[in-house]
């Protein structure tokens, strides 16, 4: 285990705020975990589990406890009986690198989940979705480590329960489990048609006729590029909010008020990004933070030197939002607390 002291939060997260970490402990095998744990119980510290920070924002007076880290690389692959086949990859793996594996093999199921930033020990937390998949659709399990019982489990897809950015990790269970691995079951073959909204209108605008999980891979990298900042190269922690969900009851009162409402898998949805757009914050700066111009749902630190900074414009925004259209706004980056 690598035991690094005061490193700041900034420079672990790609929102790039948060003042000093007193430890941050880098956890390169699993029978290193139970030292990690029992490191921070030694010091009465409270622990937090990162990967690259893409989700999560750092507080000005940082955290007076154990950053924990999943350094473990691999993939490694098996076949089953009806012919799926499963990839288990370890928690420090980049989670691009495992949609480039399993699309160089032909595999599909996660290509649409293309280029989103993040380890693939953190995919199952918020169960990460892009252009009509999710995680959850191909997970089989996890291996973890259980804080409370301090033990070695495996979480299966039941055990998450899974819903739209959630599942036990970030509600129930938050703050117990460090996740080793995950395994995922993929098919050969491609996503099936009609491909999510935006895809099937960048197919119709350039006239194209061959689709495998590659060919998706590269429209969704395409269409994220021309939308979503780079984490390497600008601040930001991705969309801020999540969709508004409505019940059916609610959805039917936003339609007749005009509202665009979605009916997806997840249920009746208004997109956030609508809303702070309608309020007149796409492309203003607010304190440092830039609502972006090309996806109004997503804040950009530009100039912001705190995290006081970020929370005054996220109090405009939702306020505005609320007064508006009576909807409050719900973050999606984790706070490290
Ligand atoms: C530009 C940009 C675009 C994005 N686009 C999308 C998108 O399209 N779809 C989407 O779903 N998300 C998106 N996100 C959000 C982010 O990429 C995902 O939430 C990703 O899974 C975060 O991974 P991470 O390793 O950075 O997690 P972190 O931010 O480090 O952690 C996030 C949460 O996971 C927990 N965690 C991390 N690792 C572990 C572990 N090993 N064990 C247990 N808990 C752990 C943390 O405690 C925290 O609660 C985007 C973010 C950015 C910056």
């Amino acid at each position: 285990m690598k035991v690094n002291e005061n490193i700041l939060i900034s420079s672990l997260t790609t929102m790039r705020l948060g003042g000093p970490a007193r430890y941050v402990l880098e956890v390169e095998q699993p029978s290193e975990i139970p030292d990690a744990y029992g490191f921070a119980k030694q010091y009465h510290l409270p622990t937090f589990v990162m990967g690259y920070g893409a989700n999560t924002l750092g507080h000005d007076e940082g955290f007076k406890g154990a950053i924990i880290i999943n350094r473990m690389r691999g993939i490694t692959e098996s076949t089953t009986d009806d012919g799926s086949t499963m990839i288990k990859i370890m928690g420090g793996e980049y989670w691009d690198n495992v949609v480039a594996y399993a699309c160089e093999r032909g595999l599909t199921g996660i290509e649409a989940m293309s280029k989103i930033p993040g380890l693939a020990g953190a995919a199952p937390v918020q169960n990460i979705g892009a252009y009509g998949q999710d995680i959850s659709d191909t997970f089989v399990e996890a291996e973890a480590y259980d804080s409370v019982t301090d033990s070695f489990v495996t979480l299966s897809k039941a055990d998450l329960q899974f819903s739209y950015r959630k599942s036990i990790l970030n509600t129930t269970a938050k703050n117990r489990y460090f996740i080793i691995s995950i395994t995922i079951a993929l098919k050969q073959g491609t996503m099936p048609r009609p491909f999510y909204n935006s895809i099937e209108k960048y197919i119709t605008e350039h006239s194209l006729t061959d689709f495998n999980p590659q060919s998706i891979r590269s429209i969704v990298t395409q269409l994220r590029a021309n939308k979503l900042p780079d984490p390497l190269e600008i601040a930001s922690a991705g969309s801020f909010f999540h969709n508004v969900y409505l019940t059916e009851e609610a959805a039917e009162a936003a339609a007749d008020k005009g509202y665009p409402v979605h009916h997806g898998k997840d249920g009746y949805k208004i997109n956030s990004g609508w809303l702070i757009e309608q309020c007149g914050f796409k492309g203003k700066l607010l304190h440092g933070i830039r609502v972006s111009d090309k996806a109004a749902l997503v804040l950009i630190n530009e100039s912001a030197t705190s995290y006081n900074d970020l929370a005054k414009a996220r109090s405009e925004i939702t306020g505005k939002v609320y007064d508006k259209f009576g909807y409050w706004l719900e973050q999606e980056p984790v706070e490290i607390q």
